[in-house]
């Protein structure tokens, strides 16, 4: 593994309180891979990404990085750089020299500096650039400086704290695909820092979603959207409805909630019985809207269209139910498409058990 956290916590003390931002954190980050510390505001991943760097002790517990324990090693002495959302290149120095300057530093040969700064420039695609000044760059570009500035050096691993955070969405999203790229060039570990849900999933192969100073769940893009562990994470990934009742009866595989002409929820699985209070998250795109009642073994409740949205590739539905609560739909406008609801209309809510 490239980066082991052991039981991290890490406390500050404000006006003679204790406030603890990390709350203990273990998790395991493998050589290559692009992982991403995904959360609210708040909830202690730049303090997380500090402690890998060294810029912040640990109050309790280890980091090791590459197998070795680095708690106790500064962090000019770790084998990771760390990329700023606010970039922090040297203003009066153009793009060549901002790239150069670690190395130079470090007195290496001018035909290595000259060598390894032209690669990493013509990997950052800023090739012809190089007598450039920063306030001569766009946001774009600037980034890209940053980034060859930190993978000039070398590092096993490049932590970046919310790197595209001052850019719009157009160049966010194609500087999304860009550092991914970047990535598999030069196939060194990624830790990535994001606030935005829909960042972390486009470019990670790996996501640990925290909250308050804690993972609330650590997988796939694709396990976080589809099986989010907790409610928290549901309603942070996505789109969610939550739905809930107690459990009527338990047959055949499933547990079925709120039996009646209100509808039916059924839970696949063994975990529950008669009596349970029980919560479900279903995503918005997984319901099929209809006029007439569903058969089979579907969940189906029934509401009214409270609102309808056009958006282009999907129409988003609000459907009030009988007890209040407001359930998303997205129903994707294909080309053969007739069957939209409108404001006002009684309608019928399904989906598969195993959506639930
Ligand atoms: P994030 O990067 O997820 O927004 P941070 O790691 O920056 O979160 O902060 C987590 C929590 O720790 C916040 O409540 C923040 O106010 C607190 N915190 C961070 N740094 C300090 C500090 N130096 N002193 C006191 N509290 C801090
Ligand atoms: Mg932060």
């Amino acid at each position: 593994p490239a980066i082991e956290l052991a039981g991290v916590v890490k406390e500050y003390l404000a006006h003679g309180e204790v406030v603890q931002a990390v709350k203990g954190i273990t998790m395991t980050i493998s050589e290559g891979e692009f992982f991403s510390l995904l959360g609210p505001s708040g909830c202690g991943k730049t303090t997380t990404m500090r402690m890998i760097a060294g810029f912040e002790d640990p109050s309790r517990g280890t980091v090791r990085l590459h197998g070795q324990d680095v708690t106790d090693v500064p962090p000019n002495k770790r084998d990771v750089n760390m990329v700023f959302q606010s970039y922090a290149l040297f203003p009066h120095m153009n793009v060549w020299e901002n790239v150069a300057f670690g190395l130079r530093r470090k007195k290496v040969a001018a035909a290595e500096i000259k060598r390894r700064v032209g690669e990493m420039l013509e990997i950052v695609d800023l090739t012809g650039r190089e007598k450039r000044r920063p306030r001569e760059m766009s946001g774009g570009q600037q980034q890209r400086v940053a980034l060859a500035r930190a993978l000039v050096n070398n590092p096993r691993a490049l932590l970046l704290d919310e790197p595209l955070g001052a850019l719009d969405l157009k160049l966010r999203q194609a500087m999304q695909i860009e550092l991914k790229r970047i990535q598999r060039e030069v196939g060194i570990t990624f830790v990535y820092v994001t606030h935005d849900q829909s960042e972390a999933l486009t470019m990670s192969d790996r996501i640990a979603v925290m909250n308050d100073g804690l993972v609330e769940q650590l997988a796939a893009p694709r396990e976080i959207y589809e099986r989010p562990a907790t409610a928290f994470v549901a309603g942070f990934i996505g789109t969610s409805n939550l739905l809930g009742g107690t459990v009527d009866r338990v047959a055949s595989g499933c547990a079925v909630l709120r039996a009646g002409d209100e509808g039916r929820i059924l839970v696949a699985g063994d975990a529950h019985r008669a009596g349970d209070d029980v919560t479900v998250t279903v995503r918005p795109e997984k319901i099929t809207i209809s006029a007439e009642e569903p058969g089979g073994e579907v969940s189906a409740v029934r509401g009214t269209v409270s609102e309808v949205v056009y958006l282009g590739l999907y129409n988003s539905y609000a459907v009030r139910l009988a007890d209040g609560a407001e359930i998303t739909v997205f129903q994707q406008n294909a080309l053969d498409s007739t069957s939209t609801a409108e404001r006002g209309e009684a309608v019928w809510l399904s989906w598969q058990p195993r959506h639930s």
